[in-house]
């Protein structure tokens, strides 16, 4: 299987290294939206978040919250936004499960292009919350 992070995770090959253990490892985006926008990658190959085992969370998000509050005082970032893309309609470029810890500074307009949809009423937000729960 051609996969970058895999080939990333078994060679350790990367400028931008900042974390690894023997389920996850933690690396600088090499596109950053911010400076210090950070990755973080289990180091088995999961295609995205659908397929993450929920065992195998726990340890996973200690450390996406640990790397997170490392990138927010390293940068002197005024938050983060935590985001993992699931799916090609989700901008998901690389089909190896990651969060993205993108550091986020006042005023900095990352996001600026953002249009909010709106519910057409009550009724119609209830049934999407419905339907959601059925699925639960
Ligand atoms: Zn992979």
């Amino acid at each position: 299987m051609n996969c970058i992070f895999c080939d990333i995770i078994k060679n350790e090959d990367h400028d931008g290294m900042i974390y690894s253990d023997p389920e996850v490892v933690s690396f600088l985006d090499i596109r950053p939206l911010n400076l210090g926008h950070t990755l973080v990658v289990p180091v088995e190959h999961h295609t995205d978040f659908r397929e993450m085992p929920p065992e195998s969370m726990q340890h996973f998000f200690a450390k996406v919250q640990q790397i997170a509050l490392a990138v927010e005082k390293a940068t002197g970032a005024d938050g983060f936004n935590i985001i993992c893309n699931t799916g090609e309609a989700a901008s998901q470029t690389i089909f190896h499960l990651h969060y993205h810890i993108i550091p986020r500074f006042r005023g900095d307009n990352v996001f600026r292009r953002l249009e909010f949809k709106q519910y057409n009423s009550e009724t119609e937000m209830r049934s999407f919350a419905e339907k959601i729960k059925k699925h639960l």
